[in-house]
């Protein structure tokens, strides 16, 4: 099928302008004024702002292994309603895609399953137990990099080595930081909110203690170092003294990090408990000078489903992880663009053409392009409402929230994947 997006406001190398697109045999086929075609459908969006597809470099598909949290159908159709069109998935599954006979059941999974496109992380470590290193020879050439998100790697030896080898490979390696003999059992920020609840925290430099060792390693290796989910200020500080240095070094930051801290959670109730977890009041501030700044190069969801049973234990006891991707461009919009801390454009860069740029790919409206395109309609106001996700997973902070930006429809190689009722 071929389309006519007409009148919207498209982005265009870096800025907006009035045009519409021609969606025909997948690519963008013309870009201009009063574009016709005979066999097209022409969709109205007029007041509406079409863009490239968003790239999440951070989402738990669930698939092979853990499928009642998440399969590659749903958590691909949820991206797509948020107006994603590439995701790469994270390697905390059964089997553990530590080698390559295991990385292929999950490339089956989403050859048969996936309405957008995937590209999956494999381990940087067997099991992911940070004892023994994966097969990083046998699996570069079929993963998009390499993580062991959910877990940090604790030996210095261990990542040094893993950093030779996948530099060797030409490929990268996403890091989730966290050095457990600094976590202390906490389910919440080691803060402000920690001490009123007289919970156990979770300390910032859990986080920025292995980011500054990883830092080191990455200047000394030249590998290309990106780290998950940035949350805490002195951990920005040290990506912007990296860069400063010259170390190849890129961080996301999740929407949840930039909308709340730990002084928003209202209630004793698992949908405010990620990991990181919200943390301190200055860390948001932090955040958005990162972002102002460029310290922080892109916006990623961290979506990661569980059940209604694992989120239901409050606090304490609740399984990490909330869901993001059908809220991460309305939250970051409303939180980011409508409070006048970044433009749209510096938006669409974060959550777009960035994570695109990090994994060597274009994320642009041009011509002869493939069409994965979002349209997001930004006076569209919403009330979050978990029970119309399309992803298994429920849980939300944001649940009941009222945001901006709404997803009109999203086109991957040209055909609709998501389109609102
Ligand atoms: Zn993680």
């Amino acid at each position: 099928m071929n389309y006519i997006l007409r009148n919207g406001s498209a982005y265009v190398n870096g800025a907006f302008t009035d045009a519409d697109l021609l969606v025909k045999d997948g690519v963008i086929a013309a870009m201009g004024q009063d574009l016709s075609c005979e066999d097209a459908e022409v969709i109205d969006c007029q007041g509406k702002i079409v863009v490239p597809g968003l790239v999440d470099l951070h989402v738990h598909l669930r698939e092979p292994g853990f499928e009642y949290k998440e399969t590659v159908a749903t958590g691909t159709a949820a991206a797509a309603a948020g107006g994603y069109t590439t995701i790469l998935s994270m390697p905390n599954l059964n089997p553990v895609p530590d080698n390559v006979e295991a990385l292929k059941v999950q490339l089956a999974a989403i050859e048969k399953d996936a309405c957008i496109h995937v590209l999956p992380f494999a381990s940087i470590t067997v099991g992911q137990k940070g004892q023994a290193l994966s097969d990083i020879d046998g699996l570069a050439g079929l993963c998009v990099g390499f993580s062991d998100d959910g877990k940090g790697v604790q030996s210095e030896t261990m990542m040094l080595e893993a950093m030779e080898l996948v530099k060797k490979n030409g490929s990268f390696i996403s890091a989730h930081c966290e050095d457990e003999s600094l976590l202390e059992g906490g389910s919440v920020h080691k803060g402000e909110f920690a001490a009123l609840m007289n919970l156990r925290g979770i300390s910032s430099a859990s986080e920025y203690v292995p980011i500054v060792r990883d830092i080191a390693l990455a200047e000394k290796t030249g590998v290309q170092y990106h780290i998950c989910h940035i949350s805490a200020k002195e951990s920005i500080d040290a990506v912007r003294q990296g860069k400063r240095h010259g170390v190849n070094v890129t961080c996301e930051v999740t929407p949840h990090h930039i909308a709340l801290c730990d002084m928003d959670i209202k209630s004793d109730d698992g949908k405010y408990k990620m990991n990181p977890p919200l943390r301190g009041r200055e860390d948001r501030e932090a955040i958005f000078e990162g972002l102002r700044d460029g310290t922080i190069d892109v916006i990623a969801t961290d979506h990661a489903p569980h059940s209604a049973e694992e989120k239901a234990r409050g606090l304490e006891k609740s399984a990490f992880g909330i869901v993001g991707s059908e809220t991460a461009f309305a939250v970051s919009y409303t939180e980011l663009v409508r409070s006048e801390i970044i433009s749209l454009e510096k938006l669409i860069e974060l959550m777009s053409v960035k994570p695109a740029a990090i994994i060597g790919r274009k994320a642009e409206l041009a011509l002869g392009a493939p069409a994965d395109i979002a349209v997001f309609d930004l006076n569209a106001e919403f009330t979050v409402d978990p029970q119309t996700f399309v992803s298994k997973g429920k849980s939300t902070p944001f649940e009941g929230m009222k945001f901006y930006g709404r997803t009109e429809l999203t086109l991957c190689g040209g055909n609709i994947v998501y389109r609102r009722k």
